[in-house]
């Protein structure tokens, strides 16, 4: 990264932090001819998502569903000559994944250097009032800064467990999981959320014999329910050994592994041995060593306490991103910094609301979802329905070998749309429509007039709608596609 080691004395907007919440507030505001020094402790722009996060462990699941793939050739008419069974070559899916993080932060460097008044530097940055900073550079004296706005997006880190033996060798958070220099023999892996399942997966198609504790009844436990334990259920099939009500205790070293101990909701418990063991209990905002101590600026252990305009109890310092605490996706850092840098261009800001949110569970297969599940919907106050779509009858996902379901959550009485949730390879495509429905507050009326090309996955929508305004109009309804 070729970084200016000349800081301005003074800017209008200091930006902490270069991942998807820091960098496009940047960007935009110097787009608009804003002075704006960016500042980042890494290797480069792109942050947890980029270096550590979402590209790293979806490239990963690439190679994983690649392989995966090839075992199920034969299901489609594809054999391999002479018995040949493919393999995963380790080091050229980490080449890969060093050629795709190092060009993507390139061109990140490259756009944000396009901007005559955007400066970045590399160093750590703190506040020493309520326009006052300090920033430390590598090998140089530390410098102070003045700047009228602020914008912090520090971003999270892994949760340290207080668990006995979590700083044992072979003891890894998901970063380190997205270094290790070959494919474990088996993984224990602790915790069955996002990180947790994406993470049990894609090391078991690469071939590791992987067990998963969850502490909680059941894996996923903020989506919808009836679909988490359907890809509950594709876990165990494909050979996960998914322990629910399993809360590890302790790790010990063992000749060849760990061995971790783990008690359940009765007081009982068990033992597992593994060579590996990935924690993945969750990530808390990175709040330490941001100087708050100097400002107004307030926090708990969630996040940094904010308004509807993203601005702290400092009034000229503002935060984006996962250092508010949940929910931590890019798109949604993103989102934030976007309708941040409006608001502070005085455009008219659509700041996101949570309602409104979409995500992907890069599981096998993919876990999307869009706006409110059902629990959500009436935690809310609101009198929902929900209609349900079997992927079996489904002609994209009987070409394709998936299958899975589709759950629209809509209000009883209008029929707008609050909530769309799908478990199906392709999902994290399909979910963008969702996106758009639950922001706009479409109808189920609405959505079955859509015309949805045949054969995709999009059809379901428009299906489901219909079928689903049939069903309430008590006409009787088809239970297979229409189009053949
Ligand atoms: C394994 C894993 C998989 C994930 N997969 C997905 C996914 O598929 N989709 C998705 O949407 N999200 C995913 N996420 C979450 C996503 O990475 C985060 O939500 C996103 O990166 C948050 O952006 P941010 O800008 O708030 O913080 P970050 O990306 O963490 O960026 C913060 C930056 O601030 C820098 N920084 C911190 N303190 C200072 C300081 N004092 N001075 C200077 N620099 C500082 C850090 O070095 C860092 O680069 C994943 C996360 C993990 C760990």
């Amino acid at each position: 990264m070729n970084l200016s080691s000349q800081a301005d004395e003074s800017v209008d907007v200091l930006v902490i932090g270069g991942g998807p919440g820091g960098t496009p507030a940047a960007l935009a505001l110097a787009q608009a001819g804003r002075r704006v020094l960016l500042v980042e402790q890494g290797d480069g722009l792109g942050g947890t998502c980029l270096f550590e996060g979402c590209i790293p462990s979806k490239i990963f699941r690439e190679s994983a569903l690649r392989l995966h793939a090839a075992d199920r050739a034969g299901e489609f008419g594809v054999g391999f000559d002479a018995a040949m069974k493919p393999a995963i070559d380790w080091q050229r899916v980490l080449a890969r994944k060093r050629d795709i993080l190092a060009a993507r932060a390139a061109a990140a460097l490259h756009n944000a250097q396009a901007l005559p008044t955007l400066q970045i530097v590399r160093g750590h940055a703190r506040l020493l009032g309520a326009h006052r900073a300090e920033i430390s550079l590598p090998g140089a004296a530390p410098r102070g800064l003045r700047f009228a706005h602020a914008i912090l997006a520090a971003g999270a880190q892994a949760a340290q467990p207080a668990l006995v033996g979590s700083d044992l060798a072979g003891v890894h958070a998901s970063e380190q999981l997205l270094s290790l220099d070959r494919v474990p023999d088996s993984l224990l892996l602790v915790g069955g959320g996002p990180i947790g399942v994406e993470m049990a997966q894609i090391f078991c198609l690469l071939g590791s014999r992987v067990t998963l504790l969850q502490g909680r009844e059941r894996i996923l436990p903020s989506m919808d329910g009836d679909l988490a334990l359907q890809l509950q259920q594709r876990l165990q099939d494909s050979g996960i050994d998914l322990r629910c009500g399993a809360r590890a205790q302790s790790i010990v070293a063992v000749p060849g592994g760990l061995r971790v101990t783990y008690s359940d909701a009765q007081g009982n418990g068990g033992q597992v041995e593994a060579q590996h063991v990935g924690l993945a209990l969750g990530r808390v905002p990175r709040v330490a060593d941001l100087g708050l101590e100097h400002t107004r600026i307030r926090h708990d252990g969630k996040g940094l306490r904010v308004d509807a305009h993203l601005q702290t109890d400092e009034p000229d310092v503002y935060a984006v991103g996962d250092l508010l605490g949940q929910p931590m996706f890019a798109h949604w850092a993103t989102a934030q910094a976007q309708a941040l840098a409006a608001h502070l261009l005085g455009k008219p800001a659509a700041f996101p609301k949570p309602e409104h949110n979409s995500a992907v569970i890069f599981s096998h297969p993919e876990f999307a979802t869009a706006g409110l599940t059902v629990a959500q919907a009436q935690a809310a106050g609101l009198i929902v329905d929900t209609a349900t779509y079997d992927y079996a009858i489904d002609a994209r996902a009987q070409i394709g070998g998936e299958t899975g379901l589709l759950r629209l959550v809509f209000e009883r009485d209008s029929r707008r749309i609050v909530g769309v949730h799908a478990l199906i390879e392709g999902a994290s495509d399909l979910i963008g429509e969702g996106a758009l429905i639950v922001r706009h507050g479409l109808t189920l009326e609405q959505l079955a007039q859509a015309i949805h090309p045949h054969p995709t996955l999009t059809e379901s929508m428009g299906v489901l709608a219909r079928q689903t305004l049939a069903r309430l109009q008590g006409l009787a309804t088809h239970a297979h596609h229409p189009v053949p």
